[in-house]
């Protein structure tokens, strides 16, 4: 590990395993837990650190002088990229979809604070990038310059999550995780014992592509997984009353902070899955907080 990754990492704070003490939990015989990856830092949080972590070591292992990646508006991927590049003194440029709006999300004005180069494209140029997946993929990239694809889904970026899962000290049955691309669940699925089911929440509607997406990040195939596409409410970013009042509500029991894009969405389903008894009594569920918090500020 580069002597520069492994300073910045000194600065993080643990990633704890939470219990949730909620009596509401007790009649089911469910025993419910957090991964805290919102706790290791409060910009570079959750899965992206996870993700970005071996890919920032390989980029400084080849002398990379520039990060380039791609997200929307609210991308906690590219926020944390921006400060990471701060930190590291790196040059970043990120593709944002869609036109520039007239006033910054609190997010771009967050990376541009960190010198992150922003590059509005129109949603077809986007897709287009979405395709370039290695590092070296995308087309006129200089010498220096090291790719990101978008969500940082690339090899090294399950690596990074397999960390966390050697961090869980006890046995489990289920870990429950949210999913955009879906590499944070790849890296799950490919690093957790195999007795361990894991279950994955699409944060996106019309999110079929997963599937095979996280097929193809999986170093072997294994049948120990699924995806869940029944709480999205209507779409990535979409929210209602009952989302943002389960989120309250579960913040005022427990004093864990959700954001109503991925973790909010996972806990709703977690507890309405525990209510509707899809869960065994007994079971012993980790349900990692992805972090993200930083994406909040959209909704308020
Ligand atoms: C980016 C993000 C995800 C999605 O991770 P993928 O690896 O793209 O599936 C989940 N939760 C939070 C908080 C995120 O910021």
């Amino acid at each position: 590990m580069h002597s520069e990754l492994i300073k910045l990492e000194k600065t993080f704070k643990p990633s704890i395993l939470t219990k949730i003490d909620d009596p509401w939990l007790m009649p089911y015989q469910i025993e419910l837990w957090m991964k805290r990856d919102d706790l290791l830092h409060p910009v570079i949080s959750g899965n992206k650190w996870r993700k970005l972590k071996y890919s920032l070591d390989h980029a400084l292992s080849l002398g990379a002088n520039t990060l380039i990646s791609m997200g929307g508006a609210y991308s906690n991927h590219l926020h944390a990229l921006a400060y990471v590049g701060k930190v590291l003194d790196l040059k970043t440029i990120g593709f944002i979809r869609g036109e520039q709006p007239q006033i910054l999300t609190p997010t771009l004005q967050d990376m541009k604070a960190w010198g992150m180069e922003l590059k509005f494209v129109s949603r077809s140029e986007y897709r287009v990038l979405r395709q370039y997946k290695n590092w070296h993929d995308l087309p006129g990239l200089k010498p220096g310059q090291y790719w990101l694809t978008e969500g940082g889904a690339q090899a090294l970026a399950l690596k990074g999550v397999a960390d966390l899962i050697a961090e869980i000290g006890f046995p489990y049955t289920t870990l429950c995780v949210p999913c955009g691309t879906g590499t944070t669940l790849a890296g799950i699925i490919d690093a957790v014992p195999e007795q361990v089911s894991v279950l994955g929440f699409a944060a996106l509607k019309n999110a079929g592509f997963l599937t095979a997406d996280v097929e193809a990040l999986l170093s072997q195939s294994c049948n120990n997984w699924q995806i869940n596409w029944d709480y999205h409410f209507g779409g990535f970013a979409k929210i209602n009353t009952v989302l943002t009042a389960f989120i309250e509500n579960f913040e005022l029991k427990t004093t864990i902070p959700l954001e109503p894009i991925y973790t909010g969405k996972m806990m709703y389903a977690v507890y309405d899955l525990i209510k509707k008894h899809y869960f065994q009594p007994g079971e012993r569920i980790i349900a990692l907080h992805t972090g993200g918090l930083q994406g909040k500020r959209g909704f308020t």
